[in-house]
């Protein structure tokens, strides 16, 4: 099965080409991200009209480069799948009538995939991993501890209260004066900082529940940060190093009741896997951490290559295969993109007769 994937819901235009063999393995044919960092730059955050409108500039030269790298055309696809959320509606609106577009050309069937669950599926494509398994979905907007028993089955036992990892990072970042995005800058100046000079809050720690909690941290290093000010570099190396640190002891606390919970729950699973997922994956510091963390715990770590932990469109040309193969019924022509959508209700996407 190869199917063209279409990523628009954010500020990367991404096509990519995936193969999913008879065995269930997974090959990337081709995968072209353009980011639209240096348009949103000057503006410190993402601004919705000028990634829709570079979304539009973009997305068929990016197709085309996509299956010309693939050395495909499209009769060779079996299948388009497009992320129809969640994500800013312009964007995914942009992404989902090209795909309807393509399938209707084509007569190809048209899969609306949830970026959730390509963040979700990613380790199926790289590590092949059949059993159920845990993922931590650490992102720009979303910080979710999730149990994938499978493809369509997300059980999620955990999310933020107030901020997601990554705007965290960002914020932190802005309120220090970096640049965005804030989590690459904060890694950056954490590796030549002190992480035990600030003593910073850590979170939730000890509360039963599995939730996270992450805007309080920010607000601790803004108080510090004005204590201090003006800050010199070796200031901001600190204030990065140790909130880094507040975050990686945060994630290994929430995750080791949350990893303690999935082995209750799936006890026949012998060496169970944590999987990381999302554009915070990406943190060293944090991959470290959960290294250690499931080591102690008796679970390997699954992390993806970091250019498929941010966004990408290989993995929703995946999870379209997956559902492809399980002979999941393709959306119609009257399938709306929403901004709002949580993993966890994704069985919707199969509401719909195929074509
Ligand atoms: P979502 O997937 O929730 O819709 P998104 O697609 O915008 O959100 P991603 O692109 O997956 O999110 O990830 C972007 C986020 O990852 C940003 O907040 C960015 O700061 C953060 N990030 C990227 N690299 C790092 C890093 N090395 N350390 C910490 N955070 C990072
Ligand atoms: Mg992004
Ligand atoms: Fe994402």
């Amino acid at each position: 099965i190869v199917v063209l994937g279409i990523e628009t819901s954010c500020d990367e235009t991404a096509a990519s080409l995936v193969r999913r063999n008879p065995d269930g393995s997974g090959d990337i044919l081709s995968n072209v991200v353009l980011s639209q960092l240096d348009e949103h730059a000057p503006f410190g955050g993402v601004v919705p009209e000028i990634a829709a409108r570079a979304h539009v500039e973009a997305l068929d030269g990016i197709i085309s480069q996509a299956l010309a790298r693939a050395e495909t055309t499209f009769d060779d696809v079996d299948a388009i799948a497009a992320t129809s959320g969640p994500g800013l509606i312009g964007g995914l609106i942009v992404g989902l009538m090209t795909g309807k577009a393509i399938a209707a050309a084509t007569g190809k069937p048209l899969y609306a995939v949830n970026h959730l669950e390509g963040h979700a599926l990613t380790a199926r494509l790289t590590d092949g991993i059949r059993d159920p398994y845990l993922l931590l979905l650490v992102s720009g907007g979303h910080t979710q501890l999730l149990v994938v028993a499978g493809v369509g089955d997300y059980r999620r036992l955990a999310t933020t209260i107030d901020d997601a990892l990554g705007e965290a990072f960002d914020k932190t970042a802005k309120l220090l004066g970096l640049p965005y995005p804030g989590g690459p800058e904060v890694e950056r100046r954490a590796a030549s900082g002190n992480p035990l000079r600030f003593d910073l809050p850590r979170p939730m720690r000890g509360e039963e529940r599995l939730d996270f909690s992450f805007s309080g941290l920010k607000t601790a290093v803004r108080q510090q940060a004005a204590k201090h000010a003006p800050l010199s570099e070796e200031d901001v190396a600190d204030l990065c190093a140790s909130f880094q640190k507040a975050v990686t002891d945060t994630l290994e606390e929430r995750l080791s009741r949350g990893l303690e919970r999935f082995r209750a729950d799936f006890p026949e699973i012998d060496t169970p896997a944590l999987v990381v997922a999302g554009g915070v994956a990406a943190n060293r510091a944090i991959r470290t951490a959960l290294a250690s963390l499931t080591d102690r715990h008796g679970f390997r770590l699954i992390a993806a290559p970091i250019e498929l932990c941010t966004d990408n469109a290989a993995m929703i040309a995946w999870a379209g295969a997956e559902r492809l193969a399980l002979g999941l019924p393709a959306v119609t022509d009257d399938v709306a993109p929403r901004s709002r959508w949580p993993l966890d209700e994704s069985a919707e996407v199969r509401i719909g007769s195929g074509r």
